[in-house]
């Protein structure tokens, strides 16, 4: 046995967790393998790189592979792409795609961090050249190429999730055509209809097409096939979710659950002996609904790679779980939610009260004032807050923390009305519209 912590995969959900064992361990061994070229590098800023409100890309590189090296004495090896597991040998295989060669390395204790990957299904078509997922800083490049030089001037968005509106967003202020193709009823599945209603309308108004209904069936060169024609387009974007990267784990026997992610404890554990996990490749507990999720968010992947790496550098730590909490903007439109929508309440068999109201980011009066609506769910008999959604405009999203930490907290809605928020013109009316929503709620539970 060798004391060395392997680390498959350099970005949140890994080297959070290399940071965590190296302040707890300075002597120890880390070792850190990533297929790709980049560290610690934040996908969630691609779309605005893309947008060209973010320059340059290497912006998004919160630390680089040499400072993690010269720094923090993380012996980080990108371009190596980990092959294998064996937990009986305690080895992972590893390709090193720079030198076109393969060894194995010993480990102590093993940390997951593959990520996800961009779902693609099995179209005809999908692997031509104009088709692109995006979740890497080399994604990113491509489609910035793309984005400047004007090549893409009519862009489909196959997939109304937020990656997919945000790409959306960002060709449209490079000037491009854009098409959303969602083959539901709806854009945002992870909102309420008559939410996700809004968000199509904001988009229209900017000129993006939104065609909901319209399931993409093939790829040709320049053209997407839908089931009753065809789009011309010179790009296409893949924003129909992602795949936790759990093929590896799988393999060497760790056990995997909801979407196929790796099964972990409350402190990262996996069901191998001294191997963790965390990230877009781990499941997470729901903490409204008591049962196992996949949610891939990059709040989610730092927080449990820091719990992992407090656990494995002999600390104590737990990450108590999510409540589906997740904030984007589409243009001039922010958009945010957590808890339970009203849909998931009832498929949890949740009785519940829906309140929504429309109202206003600062006083009414004041200048700069913008419209915000927010839905909340509250379940009748404990009149205990579910969940809320927002939609409106500058300063509207940010509002969704109040209700994310009243969730946490277990609030019902009276509570919510009762909170002592700041108010002064310039941010809020003296009832803030969160206020004024709880207060909704709370008159139809009676
Ligand atoms: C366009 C976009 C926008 C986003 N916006 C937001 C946002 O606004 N808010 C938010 O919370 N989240 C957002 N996310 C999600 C967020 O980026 C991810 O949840 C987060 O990056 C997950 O971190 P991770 O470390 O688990 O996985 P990843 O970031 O996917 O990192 C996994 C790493 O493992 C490497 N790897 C995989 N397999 C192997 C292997 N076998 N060997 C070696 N290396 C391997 C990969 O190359 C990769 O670098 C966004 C994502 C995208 C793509």
């Amino acid at each position: 046995m060798v004391d060395r912590l392997v680390v498959i995969g350099g970005d949140a959900g890994g080297m959070a967790a290399a940071m965590q064992v190296r302040r707890r361990k300075p002597y120890l061994e880390i070792v850190a393998l990533e297929r790709g070229r980049w560290t610690s590098y934040a996908a969630c800023g691609i779309p605005y790189v893309v947008a060209g409100e973010v320059e340059p890309l290497d912006q998004l590189v919160a630390r680089s592979p040499d400072e993690f090296r010269d720094k923090h004495r993380i012996d980080v090896r990108t371009r190596h792409d980990v092959t294998g597991i064996d937990l009986a040998a305690r080895t992972v295989e590893v390709r090193d795609l720079s030198r076109d060669r393969t060894f194995t390395i010993g480990f102590d204790t093993l940390h997951i961090a593959t990520g996800a990957r961009p779902l693609r299904p099995p179209l005809p078509g999908i692997d031509c050249d104009m088709v692109h997922g995006v979740q890497t800083l080399d994604d990113a490049s491509d489609l910035l190429d793309h984005a400047r030089t004007g090549e893409a001037a009519r862009v489909a968005v196959v997939g109304g999730g937020y990656i997919g509106l945000e790409m959306a967003e960002a060709f449209c202020r490079r000037g491009a055509e854009v098409t959303v193709l969602e083959a539901g009823e709806q854009l945002m599945s992870t909102l309420d209809a008559d939410m996700a209603g809004l968000v199509a309308t904001a988009m229209r108004r900017r000129g993006i097409e939104v065609r909901t209904g319209s399931p993409v069936v093939g790829f040709e060169p320049g053209r997407v096939l839908l089931g009753d024609g065809a789009l011309d387009t010179d790009l296409v974007i893949l924003g129909l979710g992602v795949v936790p990267n759990s093929e590896l784990a799988d393999d060497a026997g760790i056990e995997t659950g909801v979407k196929g992610a790796i099964v972990v404890n409350r402190r990262q554990q996996t069901s191998a002996d001294g191997v963790y996990a965390a990230g877009d490749c781990a499941e997470s507990f729901h903490l409204i609904t008591q049962r196992s999720v996949h949610i891939a968010l990059g709040t989610v992947a730092n927080k449990q790679g820091r719990v992992a790496g407090i656990n494995m550098g002999g600390g104590y730590a737990t990450f108590p779980g999510v409540i589906g909490t997740a904030i984007t903007r589409v243009c001039e439109t922010e958009i945010a939610r957590t808890g339970l929508t009203e849909v998931e309440a009832a498929r949890d068999g949740f009785d519940v009260v829906t309140a929504s109201i429309d109202g206003h980011t600062r006083a009414g009066y004041f200048p700069g004032t913008k419209p915000i609506t927010i839905k909340v769910v509250a379940e009748r008999g404990t009149r205990r807050l579910l969940g809320a959604q927002i939609v409106g405009e500058e300063g509207a999203a940010k509002r969704i923390d109040v209700l994310a930490t009243a969730l946490h907290a277990g609030f019902t809605v009276d509570e919510v009305i009762d909170l002592d928020l700041g108010y002064a013109p310039p941010f809020s009316g003296v009832w803030d519209a969160v206020h004024i929503a709880a207060r909704r709620a709370a008159d139809l539970l009676g």
